[in-house]
């Protein structure tokens, strides 16, 4: 079938028309991912079902329309990923209708548009947005304080000028080493990494896959038979971890499809999914009844699934974020956060002990907070030097309790996982908690840093 102006043309009729959405079979025409048809406005205007599905680099400044650069998505994107199961046949839930470019602001100027307010050197911002894809729901965008220049969210969501700056590189835990093929990393013995997809909700400023999130999709999986194939053979893998990207910007089905595969993994104990959705975009877990099904289903198999929040202020703590988080409480699910230490965000012992224990009072088990990695448009911005990240640590500890200050200090290295006990005699103290190096196993060491020093050199 050819996919022109016609056909899109009868969909947007039959479904502004009042006679909804196009049955499913609509929704799949060859060399196209699945889509809807929401209004109508100079023609048709397309919303995505699932934006994972959205083509790598579209630029909004080429000389398309949203139409013509949308449907043009469709057709690279289009057909199922080998090996993949996923048919994209089932009819759209109200979640998806959470992830679409209509809560979402992804141009300076629709930004400016959205907050009734020009962004300050907006030149410039819009030029580091080229690079670094810039994308904020709406949710999210109405956490910030405009008045502040300085609002912690605003430093998270909005690019900065400091994003010139380009210290660091952008791969500072050695994922390529331990990529085994396309999408899929085995670098501890237990646990293997899979790229799920390379989008997000919310393209936060301080990702440690700057590289990859919003530009490129090479390093995301396509071939799941080879992931079950690997993960049958290593029996030595208990445990898998989703990442990408937000693997819960996934359509419902494809998430339903992959926890499917895995729960037939029979010496898998869980599988964590790494998600900022209950931060900035909670509705997409609120209103999918058929996601709380898949992960009921997958709980019921006798795993756990566990996911993995990364909430950095207080402030994202909000009542329905909490929401979010309860439902999948409800669902069997266990919600742990990473919180990353970021400078001009949370970097106040009073607001990470807040922090810690507002997650503690949610239910949400405070697990990690991470040194953050020295990559590149992000580390001169956001990097803590680890002296003064250490004091900060112990302040913040001291004003806790017990279970709000479970979390680990720590540092994800290219030589494994070192968590940082604390700064003593001219440096820090610290112990290896994952690694791949047997003579590193647990190790505890010492090592003299300059008190502006954020990162360690402990070689390759
Ligand atoms: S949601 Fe996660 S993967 Fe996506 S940009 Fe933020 S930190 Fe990076």
């Amino acid at each position: 079938m050819k996919i022109g102006p016609a056909w899109w043309g009868a969909v947007a009729r039959r479904a502004v028309g009042g006679g909804g959405f196009p049955p499913a079979d609509h929704f799949n025409p060859p060399g196209a991912v699945r889509r809807y048809v929401g209004a109508a406005r100079e023609g048709v205007v397309l919303r995505y079902a699932a934006f994972d599905a959205l083509p790598l680099g579209i630029s909004r400044a080429a000389n398309a329309t949203d139409t013509q650069r949308q449907v043009r998505a469709g057709q690279q994107h289009g057909g199922r990923l080998k090996g993949s199961p996923v048919p994209r046949t089932r009819g759209l839930t109200a979640m998806n209708m959470h992830i679409h470019s209509e809560n979402m602001v992804q141009t300076i100027g629709a930004l400016e548009q959205y907050i009734q307010r020009p962004i300050p050197d907006a030149k410039v911002i819009r030029h580091l947005a080229k690079k670094h894809p810039m994308r904020i729901t709406h949710y999210y965008l109405d956490l910030i304080d405009w008045d502040d220049p300085k609002d912690p969210i605003r430093k998270i969501a909005i690019p900065s000028l400091g994003e010139q700056k380009r210290s660091g590189t952008f791969d500072t835990s050695g994922e390529h080493v331990h990529t085994k093929f396309r999408g899929f990393q085995h670098k501890y013995r237990q646990t293997a990494l899979i790229l799920t997809t390379n989008r997000c909700a919310v393209y936060c400023r301080h990702c440690f896959r700057k590289r990859l999130v919003g530009l490129v999709d090479n390093e995301v999986v396509v071939d799941w038979d080879e992931v079950v194939a690997y993960l049958g053979a290593h029996r030595e893998v208990t445990n898998v971890l989703l990442s990408g990207g937000d693997p819960l910007i996934l359509a419902t089905d494809h998430l339903e499809d992959i926890l499917g595969r895995l729960a037939r993994i029979p010496h898998l104990r869980y599988v964590r999914i790494g998600s900022r959705i209950p931060v900035v975009l909670p509705d997409r877990i609120l209103d999918d009844d058929p996601l709380h099904e898949a992960f009921k289903a997958f709980a019921s198999g006798g795993k756990q699934l566990y996911v993995t929040t990364q909430f950095n202020h207080p402030r994202e703590l909000t009542t329905t974020s909490i929401r979010s988080v309860k439902r999948l409480q409800e669902d069997g699910v266990i919600v742990n956060n990473q919180t990353v230490l970021l400078k001009g965000v949370n970097d106040c012992p009073s607001v990470m002990a807040e922090l810690q224990a507002a997650l503690a009072r949610a239910g949400v088990i405070p697990y990690y907070v991470f040194q953050c990695r020295p990559v590149t448009t992000v580390m001169d911005e956001f990097q803590v030097p680890l002296h003064d990240a250490c004091q900060l640590i112990d302040e913040a500890r001291k004003q806790l309790d017990g279970l709000s200050k479970r979390f680990r200090f720590v540092m994800s290295h290219l030589t494994g996982k070192i968590e940082i006990l604390g700064w003593s005699d001219g440096g820090i103290y610290a112990k290896y908690h994952q690694t791949n190096r047997p003579s590193l196993h647990n190790k505890l060491f010492h090592k003299r840093l300059g008190k502006d020093v954020g990162w360690l050199d402990l070689g390759g």
